[in-house]
């Protein structure tokens, strides 16, 4: 008899662990879904016609007490042939001054929606659709205001893509000396690579690395010569340059809106980097800031411990300044913008005082 009470005790015990086991799982699961908004959608096909979210955007949620409440992960999968179509419709509808301006940003962020962030399911009649809605006077915000990840995809690709297309000057010195300026609205940023540099790459995020820790790949590695002149995809300023064991020579540089922060590494030996560089100071898309090497992957510093030379190019969205040097950080996946930014690439514009 004695026996048998404590049979059953111990039942109970294990039956008690398993439920709060479940419980807490539960409980993770869904604090989690609520704020990982790309996990908690990624299987949605699309959100047309989804009435049933409005309450989230219209109860004011913009308190200080919200302010956990930012981006935590983007999965970029934007493709080169969208990045191409919707930078072209915005381009042009400025250059060309049509009645209606396209927004690349607004258009992506659109079509996400319709395919639930995946862009191989996009649709061309759900571009079609959007523009002739938008050429009929219907504005970006009627069309998705019912749209319950509009916001989430608009801040997302505008941290991504938001130094990449707009109003900057071009300026020219004539035989004489004088400079002229002139303002042009266009695709602004640049490849990395110097024009006229080959370079090869393959679309290589998130694959493994073993140096130092087991880890994945945050970025592409561009493949070329040692000594090809890497060039500042956007202009920002200087936030780390020097050594890390892992990038060896790199340099770090953030976007002035803050947004990005670029990193460039396994520079060249002895000679990596463009020279009066230092933390702190801005550099100008398009100008010179290092070299391409081997540099890396040793505690030791100047040591080549890479076997093929090559650019590692890395692009951090930062939603939130809590997300820099933590576990956390948002890297995307930039292949696809490298095949975009083949369109402007530079010889390395001389750095000047202008800014
Ligand atoms: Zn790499």
């Amino acid at each position: 008899m004695f026996i048998k009470t404590i049979k059953i005790s111990k039942k109970i015990i294990i039956f008690t662990i398993i439920l709060i086991f479940l419980l807490t799982s539960i409980i993770l699961f869904y604090s989690f879904a609520n704020t990982d908004l790309s996990n908690s959608f990624n299987n949605t096909a699309s959100d047309e016609n989804n009435n049933l979210d409005n309450s989230n955007n219209s109860n004011g949620n913009n308190n200080s007490e919200e302010k956990n409440d930012f981006i935590k992960w983007v999965d970029f999968n934007v493709t080169y042939e969208l990045l191409d179509k919707t930078a072209k419709l915005d381009i042009d509808s400025h250059t060309q001054d049509s009645n209606i301006k396209y927004n690349w940003i607004e258009l992506l962020a659109y079509l996400a929606c319709r395919n639930g962030g995946n862009f191989k399911n996009f649709k061309q009649k759900d571009l079609d659709t959007l523009l002739s809605e938008l050429q009929k006077g219907k504005t970006i915000e009627d069309l998705t205001k019912n749209k319950k990840y509009y916001s989430y995809y608009y801040e997302s690709y505008s941290a991504a893509l938001g130094g990449f297309i707009g109003n900057y000057t071009v300026e020219t010195e004539l035989e004489d000396g004088t400079k002229t300026s002139e303002e042009k609205y266009g695709l602004k940023a640049f490849l990395p690579i110097a024009k006229n540099y080959a370079f090869s790459h393959y679309d290589d995020f998130g694959n493994s690395r073993s140096y130092g820790f087991k880890r994945t790949h945050l970025g592409n590695d561009l493949m070329g010569s040692i000594g090809t002149p890497i060039i500042a995809v956007e202009s920002g300023t200087i936030e780390h340059l020097g050594w890390n064991q892992y990038g060896g020579w790199r340099i770090g540089i953030r976007s002035f809106d803050k947004k990005r922060y670029y990193y460039y590494a396994h520079l060249r030996k002895n000679h990596p980097y463009a020279e009066g560089l230092e933390e702190g100071y801005t550099v100008k898309a398009g100008e010179i800031i290092g070299y391409l090497g081997m540099t890396g992957y040793s505690i030791k510093e100047n040591v080549n411990n890479i076997n093929v030379p090559h650019l590692h190019f890395g692009m951090q969205l930062v939603f939130d300044e809590s997300q820099i040097d933590s576990a956390n950080e948002v890297w995307i996946d930039v292949y696809n913008i490298i095949e975009f930014l083949k369109k402007n690439r530079s010889k390395g514009i001389k750095s000047d005082t202008s800014f």
